[in-house]
């Protein structure tokens, strides 16, 4: 194929890609130098765990942790495709065992615990292995005494192919971060497009701070399902980042390329006297204390 540039007839191999956005097409190189978010309308596009990492964390600084975890098809669910071999074919794709990779690593020198649920293995839907990572990943950062950092990618919310078993882990995620926070930890949350259904409705929005990158689509059922349920037009922007940061579900919209950044300065903030976290933040144990009367 001849091949000339603004032509959008389409992209020879590897140079070039089109915006799932804003239909532009891209010069690969130049997304991948801005983390992979579009130089024309800002679409933030999906990445792997492991770039994650890398644009987050200090270089080589993340060691995993529950890595021999692996899920099981204790259902023997069939759909379309059979869930073991959806789970082969994720395991394939991803180089990973599972959605979830969860560790220590450092930011800026500061010690965390971060785990992210990468998008690419089966839509990030959360079964019994992302479930348990999450729930060991709080329990960790309780013990250690550390910030713990969250990336979601759970467009597909809890994992149907596990049926109630994905569903227990709304409780049990939810508790570890509960038992985290009760006991003076931090919990940043960062979500990205998309994060929805019980992965949303648990840990996901569970976070002292929520970060969202632009754009995104946050939300418990889809605005589709929404819309023809109440029988009503939803308002323009309904579920993205900033809808939620205007009706205050979520703290800070942060384009990807800041991100690092801005968790450098929330860390520093929250742990000012790093290493040990639970007196330092002072948002779980302070209170509003009552005005004295002062009788004369
Ligand atoms: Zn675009």
């Amino acid at each position: 194929m001849t091949w000339s540039l603004g032509s959008k007839r389409g992209a020879p191999d590897g140079l070039w890609m089109k915006c799932e956005a804003c239909d532009n097409l891209v010069y690969k190189k130049v997304v991948e130098d801005a983390h992979h978010v579009c130089p024309e309308c800002g679409f933030h596009f999906r990445i792997s765990a492991a770039k994650r990492i890398e644009y987050l964390l200090d270089d080589g600084s993340f060691v995993e942790h529950f890595s021999n975890l692996e899920s099981v098809d204790a259902l023997n669910f069939k759909g379309q495709k059979s869930y073991k071999d959806k789970l082969l074919k994720a395991q394939k794709n991803t180089g990973q065992r599972e959605a979830a990779v969860f560790g220590t690593g450092a930011i800026a020198g500061q010690k965390v615990v971060f785990g992210v649920i990468d998008a690419n293995f089966i839509m990030g839907s959360m079964g019994s292995v992302v479930g348990e990572k999450i729930a060991r990943g709080a329990e960790l950062a309780r013990k250690e005494k550390l910030p713990f950092i969250v990336v979601s990618g759970s467009g597909g919310g809890a994992r149907m192919e596990e049926g109630i078993l994905s569903l227990f882990q709304m409780a049990k995620t939810s508790a570890a971060i509960k038992r985290l926070q009760d006991a003076g930890g931090i919990y940043i949350a960062i979500l990205t497009n998309a994060t929805m259904g019980g992965s949303m409705a648990s840990w996901a929005s569970l976070g002292d701070i929520t970060i969202a990158e632009p754009k995104a689509l946050l939300g418990f059922a889809g605005p589709r399902v929404i819309a023809q349920t109440v029988r009503q037009e939803l308002p323009a922007g309904f579920q993205t980042s900033e809808f939620l940061l205007d009706h205050g579900f979520v703290d800070m919209v942060v384009a990807r390329k800041e991100l690092r950044q801005k968790l450098i300065s929330l860390l520093r903030y929250t742990c000012r006297e790093m290493p040990a976290f639970v007196k330092q933040s002072g948002r779980h144990t302070s209170k509003v204390e009552a005005p004295k009367v002062v009788s004369r």
